[in-house]
């Protein structure tokens, strides 16, 4: 058999889903991680990469971008614009295709990407986010015709994507999430609902919201956010952790705003996961990258540690993937990076300032055992 082995070593291992955060080796074998331990002694035949001073952690995950590149309008590149030149090795494309178009979603883009790509497929059966307006007619749900798709295409279909604002929804209110709610049960998977302006009113959407179900966008700054009138958590997002339902960030250019977050940090409600929402309107924004994003966490005062797990476990147990750590056994999907000490303004989806004085940079990229990226 053909046997590749990739030694890295010397790298601070970030792997919160295994409490390890020190200088380690990790040896993978045929696309697997095979050890994370000390001192490894290179054998011939093994390709080794010195990674001394850098950081290593499991390959980057990306809830929430738009990665349709040419194929639909929204997208940008898998590889070059949000997935492996951005450390980051699983994205997920939310929403910008549905069920009419998840077949050229998968034959020109998932296909075709070093990053691995994965869909929440849109309900609006066409076009999907790429349809101002997609939801302004209920016959653009079609549950038949999303469930020929979900089935169809079930091996990159991670959940199901509806936008609950009134842009989307014009007159239907809240019905277009009930009916994606409907289609999520029908397919046995997650609901990945948008939170944007009213109506339909954030509470109404958490309502209908199970475990395992994902709000994206959790701390927009639009009128009728995650906080009430006197700043509090709202009661019924309070009651959907309680139920399992997860809270992603979705930056956006429109819906990462730092005051809301920083005032839903204080009353102990994080997010469970970063992600970028990365798309062609807003890639030369104020989102830039995954990277980029991250970068926020640590002046918003997060440890890296917890940064990573954000962008890496957290994401992957959400689904129920096995990505996210490096347990011997697991897919090597691994992101070598640095945290330069350097100043930048970056600015929030409100258009305001934050001064940051550290920025995580990759310098590797992994996918699979590997190398899919390097600086
Ligand atoms: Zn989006």
């Amino acid at each position: 058999m053909n046997e590749k082995t990739l030694l890295l070593k010397g790298a601070t291992v970030i792997d919160p889903a295994n409490g390890l955060n020190s200088v380690k080796d990790v040896l993978v074998k045929n696309g697997v991680i095979e050890a994370v331990t000390e001192n490894l002694e290179p054998q011939e035949g093994w390709e080794v990469e010195d990674l001394t001073g850098k950081y290593l952690s499991p390959g980057w995950i990306d809830l929430h971008a738009h990665v349709s590149a040419d194929f639909l309008p929204l997208g940008v590149e898998p590889d070059r614009d949000a997935g492996v030149n951005h450390g980051v090795t699983t994205v997920f494309d939310a929403g910008t295709a549905g069920a009419i178009n998840m077949k050229g979603m998968k034959r020109y883009v998932i296909d075709t990407s070093t990053t691995r790509v994965l869909s929440f497929m849109n309900a609006a059966i066409s076009m999907g986010s790429a349809l101002k307006g997609a939801y302004r007619d209920l016959r653009n749900m079609d549950l038949n015709v999303s469930m020929k798709a979900v089935e169809a295409f079930r091996e990159v279909i991670a959940g199901i994507k509806v936008m609950a604002s009134v842009t989307q929804v014009g007159d239907n209110g809240i019905e277009p999430v009930k009916i994606a709610k409907k289609l999520a049960r029908l397919a046995g998977l997650p609901l990945m609902v948008h939170v944007g302006n009213a109506p339909p009113i954030y509470e109404d959407v958490l309502k209908l919201m199970d475990e395992g179900d994902i709000i994206t966008h959790a701390f927009h700054g639009k009128a009728g956010g995650i906080l009430d009138r006197h700043g509090r958590i709202l009661p019924e997002a309070l009651a959907a952790r309680g139920r399992g339902v997860w809270f992603d960030v979705g930056h956006g250019e429109a819906s990462f705003c730092y005051k809301t977050f920083k005032r839903a940090m204080e009353a102990g409600f994080g997010p469970d996961s970063i992600s970028t929402d990365l798309h062609s309107g807003n890639i030369k924004g104020c989102v830039v990258d995954m990277p980029t994003t991250m970068s926020k966490f640590l002046e918003l005062g997060f440890s890296l540690s917890d940064v990573i797990d954000l962008s890496t476990n957290r994401p992957a147990k959400m689904l129920g993937l096995p990505l996210g750590t490096l347990t011997p056994g697991r897919t090597a999907d691994l992101t070598a990076f640095v945290v330069a000490n350097e100043e930048a303004v970056l600015y929030d989806s409100e258009k305001a300032p934050m001064k940051v004085s550290r920025l995580i940079k990759p310098v590797m990229t992994i996918k699979g055992g590997k190398k899919a990226w390097a600086l």
